[in-house]
């Protein structure tokens, strides 16, 4: 390990950074080598000399030294993690919190990033937690604590952005897991920069890497992204960490979604769900049963799509309003799905299909605010289409799950079996999939399966 200190030029230095990945350059570029963005760089001091600081070193405390060990005497066996009492917070973890591990905790502000790490500490009872926040003060924090319901004797809170100072009271403390709330606000002394400025978030997270490896303390950091990405955090520390969770969600929709985008310790495909209340969050552990809205009235235009979400099959609602544009151009609007995608599905209904949509308003929601990426809503996201410009119910009780191609083929998805399980268990009586020919259903269902090759075959059988 390189002493910090001895890395540092004795003058001031500026460099400049691209605001969005990172990347390191001495001089102003208008496009960025490593990421392709335009615009990116901004000037950045990077040092001074060091007098009178301390890292976390030299603040006294003691680091565990490594010495070279042969590979047959290592232990492989699997590190004890730290099983919290939040089921959906374990799993996108890979099974708990891994000691020393340093975990980025991204999303866009207001979403509950800090609702749900109070939470998860609060309720870690036996566990000596530092929570420090840089955005709140500890006022708010204990009404945000009292709203949550919890008490815990073992919830220190400190309100503090140097890292420096943050590391004095850890050296005194001894905490079993740090809380840093959020990145954007910590600042190192060991360099000039102000916080929130690429060489800063890039710095206080390497210190924290640095203690956490060191003594074993799981650090969770909290990140801020906004949509334009104009602060530099999360992207830039994603290389640093061992496990990066997205914390997904529409502010206006009470469903949120944390999603492992990385993780050293397990896998990657890992998905939580929760439910904003105003006792916090709530872990939902069937998601499908309030995705679905209870059907009643007018139910032209709604669909539903068995998709999978990471490892979890979630039965969603797509929603379609097809109407005459009142303007000139008409407009394609959808929410929770991808707009060229969109484009694409509406030009195969024209020409495969011959429904004449060029002239309409098309509006598509997913229900819930999710973003479903999934190519298996293909079908649910047509048959809502078509069932909303014909004025005409999807049979109650149906579901979709097949990808729609360019020459209006439909086309089989992966893990059929579990879509096609989930929409049993939900009491659904009939599911649309795509002939899958080679690929054999495994298992007895109650539930019909209907099996087409092609869109139109599908809408002859939905509509007649
Ligand atoms: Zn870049």
């Amino acid at each position: 390990m390189h002493d910090i200190t001895k890395l540092i030029v004795a003058k001031t230095k500026t460099r400049f950074f691209c605001n969005n990945c990172g990347y390191e350059s001495a001089k102003w570029v208008g496009n960025c080598p490593s990421c392709k963005e335009w615009n990116t760089f901004v000037e950045e001091i990077v040092s001074k000399p060091s007098k009178g600081v301390v890292s976390w070193e030299q603040n006294g405390n003691k680091s565990r030294s490594s010495v070279p060990k042969r590979l047959s005497e290592i232990d492989v066996k699997e590190q004890p993690r730290i099983i919290t009492s939040d089921v959906e917070f374990n799993r996108v973890l890979g099974g708990g919190i891994i000691p020393g591990s340093l975990v980025l905790l991204g999303g866009e502000p207001g979403i509950g990033k800090s609702t749900l790490l109070l939470q998860v500490a609060l309720a870690l009872k036996e566990f000596k937690i530092l929570y420090v926040s840089g955005e709140e003060s500890d006022h708010q924090i204990k009404m945000r604590a009292d709203r949550l319901g919890f008490k815990s004797d073992n919830c220190f809170f400190l309100s503090e952005t140097n890292t420096q100072q943050i590391f004095k009271h850890i050296g005194n403390l001894v905490p079993d897991l740090v809380i840093l709330d959020s990145v954007q606000t910590l600042y190192s002394s060991l360099i000039e920069s102000t916080p929130g400025s690429v060489s800063q978030v890039r710095q206080s997270a390497g210190e924290f890497m640095k203690y956490a490896k060191e003594t074993g303390t799981p650090v969770f950091i909290i990140g801020h992204i906004t949509k334009d990405g104009s602060i530099a955090g999360p992207k830039v520390l994603e290389h640093m960490v061992d496990t990066v969770l997205q914390f997904e969600g529409d502010m206006h929709y009470s469903y949120r979604i944390i999603r492992t985008s990385k993780n050293r310790f397990g896998s990657t495909s890992e998905l939580g769900i929760y439910e904003m209340t105003s006792e916090g969050l709530r872990q939902v552990s069937n998601p499908s049963e309030i995705l679905i809205t209870h059907r009643t009235g007018d139910l032209s235009g709604s669909s539903i799509g068995a998709t999978l979400e990471g490892n979890r099959s979630l039965l969603i609602e797509v929603q379609a309003l097809v109407s005459t544009a009142a303007y000139g151009t008409p407009q394609r609007s959808p929410t929770g799905f991808d707009a060229k995608r969109l484009n694409m599905l509406l030009a195969v209904l024209e020409k495969r299909g011959g429904f004449r949509l060029g002239l309409s308003d098309i509006f598509i929601n997913m229900a819930g605010g999710i973003k479903v990426e999934d190519p298996a809503i293909d079908l649910a996201v047509c048959t809502a289409i078509i069932s909303s410009h014909e004025d005409m119910e999807l049979p109650d009780k149906s579901c979709f799950a097949a990808e729609v191609g360019l020459g209006g083929e439909l086309r089989s998805v992966n893990r059929i079996e579990n879509r096609i399980s989930e929409a049993e268990k939900l009491g659904f009586k009939s599911i649309y999939i795509a002939n899958p020919g080679r690929k054999k259903i495994n298992g007895s269902y109650t539930i019909e399966i209907k099996s087409f090759e092609k869109l139109v075959d599908v809408f002859s059988d939905l509509f007649g």
